[in-house]
């Protein structure tokens, strides 16, 4: 997709990433709902190029689990933002998961299924 400028010198790109649950928009800007704080350069702010590259949501529709935690480590470099670690825990074993939730499925005793949401429908827009 096509580029442009976004008056402070560094492009930004227009491809559209695909509609997530933890996105929410402020102000014209974008920030990632289940981003965690590191260090001091740490950011909840996202650009299309964050969310294209991002594995959450994948992750969270191949296992759809109420109990599944999700953080994002993100770093930020001036207009783009790194993602640099995907963190999962499990809310009732209070354990750290793969970061792939490969057991996140019907064989563990705990799974709950959820409805996971989706982008509005085009009438609801
Ligand atoms: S960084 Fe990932 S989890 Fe966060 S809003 Fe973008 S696509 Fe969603």
């Amino acid at each position: 997709m096509e580029s442009t400028d976004s008056g402070l010198g560094a492009p930004i790109r227009h491809e559209e990433p695909e509609w997530c649950e933890f996105r929410r928009v402020e102000h014209g800007r974008m920030f990632c709902s289940v981003a965690v704080r590191g260090d001091a350069r740490g950011t909840d702010e996202v650009y299309n190029d964050t969310c294209l590259a991002c594995p959450m949501n994948r992750i969270r529709r191949r296992h759809p689990c109420g109990h599944l935690d999700p953080g994002l480590q993100l770093t930020s470099h001036r207009e783009r933002t790194s993602i640099d670690k995907v963190h999962l825990a499990c809310k009732v074993k209070l354990v750290r998961l793969p970061s792939d939730a490969a057991e996140c499925d019907q064989k563990c005793e705990y799974f709950r299924q959820v409805e996971i949401p989706s982008a509005p429908a085009q009438d609801e827009r």
